[in-house]
């Protein structure tokens, strides 16, 4: 008796196949459409549009004057102004101007810029402030200062120093010919420890 063909498993045939096909292979190209969606990178961008999406929906309208103030901690907002006017011991300018008797050890404590409308606006004592320190001829000068002035602060923080003379405007600073190098303040060249000069070149 031949066997009953139902009982026993038949060797796939064309028919099968074709009933293979259908069942797996839209399994297949959905697996395989998945594994590429799951890719690091593919997913990171989806994950990000989304947030985003979601971020910039609800924040809310900034404006971009106030960026620098709010959002970057590291960078408080300044201004930059150009001043000018003559260098000067602030103690000596509040004595004259307003009869302010300061301690004889506030003498030379701090500098100031006083403008020629007549401001007094302390300068900051960095490398480029204490220059107006060391060098008379620098307090004898006038000037035009590029500063920065910080938001809250009264101080003014030197960033260009400029002198105003009838030949034209002339940058300043310090110069060393056997290095050619350049310095903010008056000393011993800071790498062959010989004299600097003043130098002064047409500002551009
Ligand atoms: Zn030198």
């Amino acid at each position: 008796m031949p066997p009953n063909n139902r009982d026993y498993p038949r060797a796939p045939g064309p028919s099968h196949v074709l009933s293979f096909a259908k069942r797996y292979v839209p399994v297949t190209i959905t697996a395989q459409l998945t594994q590429r969606c799951l890719r690091p990178g593919v997913l990171v961008a989806v994950l990000c549009g989304t947030i985003a999406a979601f971020v910039w929906h609800d924040a809310p309208a900034e404006p971009p004057g106030n960026r620098v103030a709010t959002g970057q901690k590291s960078k408080p907002a300044y201004s930059t102004r150009s001043l000018r006017g003559r260098v000067v011991w602030l103690a000596e300018a509040l004595a004259r101007r307003f009869n302010i008797v300061q301690v004889p050890e506030a003498a030379r404590k701090s500098l100031a810029i006083e403008t020629r409308d007549g401001s007094l606006i302390p300068l900051a004592e960095d490398v480029r402030g204490r220059g107006f320190r060391r060098d008379l001829r620098l307090r004898k000068m006038d000037l035009e200062l590029m500063v920065r002035i910080y938001d809250r602060s009264p101080v003014a923080q030197i960033v260009r120093v400029y002198s105003l003379e009838k030949e034209g405007k002339f940058e300043v600073d310090y110069w060393c010919d056997i290095c050619a190098i350049a310095m903010y303040e008056l000393k011993p060249c800071e790498c062959c420890q010989a004299e600097i000069e003043l130098r002064k070149r047409p500002a551009r």
